[in-house]
């Protein structure tokens, strides 16, 4: 995530309930049956949030420890139904246990669990692997509890059949940017599927329930097959996705690799751009009014995904798409970030622009949350700091005419303060709680990295970053492998750093 304006918002619900049958995979989904509203259904899926207090602790070591097994991979047919705004998909997940512990339950999170009611499951079952024994759904979770565990290098395959009934972009009780829903312009369907979340030997499955702002999700790297149908469609509809597809017969089809999330946004208005960096085709889509904007946005994508791939290492996936968000901030998903059209209003056509340093930000997000994971509830440091000093990177290297206003209104003017190591479940009294987390993770975290830059030398700093990296490719890092890694490439003592700017050092 990118830069939040801080509101409160009321979040305003359509409950439905979608056909539930426990379709095969391979069967293509009908179109949406009308929906029903289903207040039981909502109260089974409410999250709750539970705020975790106090500093953040190392949870784990970096996964997986069977690295020669497949990832997860999700085989997903979806419909959505344009008109009625709701989608009708079956889900098949193969999933191998690559860890050393048997697994007796394994739980998937269900789709978009900020949006209670929403994620109506159908049915669930196996049909390769240990069979399931119960199901049950709570907070967000689906939980299946097998006949008998899943042994390690033994895989399961697990049917999911689910509706969606998308919500409208209203107002709602989070400080976060409402990205899943519908607005007349747009509908984005992020987090949409039911996942299963990273298993940590030894500590468990590792998930957490959203705090009113930051982002709370881990991801495990997985593999998507995707297939996806426009029913009932509005004319000149456009599909963004976070890989390029193809269109046949009325469907199209996605594949992506080495990926944590996959997500598509529709509009019957985006101006689509491309430019072609390397292998990398960067797309842009954008709304009418904006198009000089987003040129802009496109040049950016394409400079920093450029600069990013020689200093932290290939960008991995074929396409990278840009998507001008109906939305407020900018959010981040493999293959696809959006950008909210308050950046493209306000874009004065320099590089002292919040534009293009959040077109950047968006960008490092490939590097620092998809192809490198980690903990966004409990380190968020770990990609956001990273992502906002690659800001700085992007500038120092192709326009440093900008490095001022950067410096000055990126940074400084908020006078950034706080552990970098804070958690999106910090408890604070004061009005603008999420000011303050940003303030130390993006902001102080920033700084920290500058220093820490000073401190050993631009060939270390750099060194460090290409080899943290390759490292934690397609892993989930730790504050505690990020600075144990740090310790082989420098000499320097960083004791007094580490108590500067992080708590419980
Ligand atoms: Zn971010």
């Amino acid at each position: 995530m990118g830069f939040v304006y801080a509101r409160t918002l009321l979040l305003f619900l359509v409950l439905t309930l979608l056909s539930a049958c426990s379709a095969l995979p391979t069967r293509l989904p009908e179109a949406s049956p009308s929906p029903q509203p289903s207040p039981t259904a909502a109260a089974q899926t409410t999250p709750t949030q539970t705020p975790e207090p106090g500093p953040p602790e190392p949870v784990f070591t970096p996964t997986p420890t069977l690295p020669d097994l497949p990832a997860p991979l999700y085989n997903i047919t979806a419909s959505l139904d344009d008109t009625a705004r709701s989608v009708s998909a079956v889900e098949q997940i193969v999933y191998f246990n690559r860890g050393r512990d048997p697994l007796g339950e394994i739980p998937l999170v269900a789709g978009p669990v900020m949006y209670p009611g929403n994620f109506q499951l159908g049915g669930v079952s196996s049909s390769a692997g240990p069979a399931l024994k119960n199901v049950t759904t709570d907070a967000g979770l689906i939980r299946l509890e097998l006949a008998e565990p899943l042994q390690p290098g033994q895989s399961i395959t697990l049917e999911v059949s689910f509706g969606l009934y998308l919500p409208t972009r209203v107002e709602s009780t989070y400080q976060r940017p409402m990205v899943f829903g519908w607005s007349d312009r747009q509908i984005n369907l992020v987090d949409w599927y039911a996942y299963v979340p990273p298993y940590i030997d030894g500590s468990g499955w590792l998930y957490h329930q959203p705090a009113p702002y930051g982002e709370h999700q881990v991801y495990e790297t997985a593999d998507f097959t995707v297939q996806f149908q426009l029913l009932n469609a509005r004319a000149g509809l456009v599909v963004a996705a976070s890989v390029p597809g193809q269109e046949l017969n009325g469907w199209y089809q996605y594949e992506l690799r080495a990926a944590r999330t996959f997500v598509l946004s529709i509009s019957p208005d985006y101006v689509v751009q491309s430019k072609q960096v390397g292998s990398t085709t960067v797309t842009t889509y954008t709304f009418p009014l904006h198009a000089l904007a987003g040129e802009r946005v496109l040049q950016t994508t394409a400079e920093s995904l450029e600069l990013y791939s020689r200093l932290f290492g290939p960008y991995p996936h074929p396409g990278l798409a840009v998507v001008e968000a109906d939305f407020m901030d900018g959010m981040e998903f493999s293959g696809l970030f959006f950008l909210s059209n308050g950046f493209y209003n306000l874009s004065n056509g320099t590089q002292a622009d919040f534009m293009i340093s959040l077109a950047a930000h968006e960008t490092a997000h490939q590097w620092w949350f998809d192809m490198v994971g980690n903990d966004q509830a409990l380190e968020p440091w770990l990609d956001e700091a990273l992502c906002t000093y690659s800001e700085y990177i992007y500038y120092e290297a192709l326009h440093p005419e900008g490095l001022p206003w950067w410096w000055a209104y990126r940074v400084n003017y908020y006078e950034p303060r706080g552990p970098v190591n804070d958690t999106i479940y910090n408890p604070r009294h004061e009005v603008y709680a999420y000011r303050a987390y940003r303030d130390a993770v993006y902001l102080n975290g920033a700084v920290f990295l500058h220093e820490l830059r000073g401190l050993i030398g631009d060939e270390a700093f750099f060194a460090f970053l290409a080899d943290y990296s390759a490292q934690n490719r397609e892993k989930i890092a730790t504050s505690a492998g990020f600075f144990a890694l740090l310790s082989e490439h420098t000499s320097a003592d960083l004791t007094t750093i580490r108590k500067k700017y992080f708590t419980g050092q």
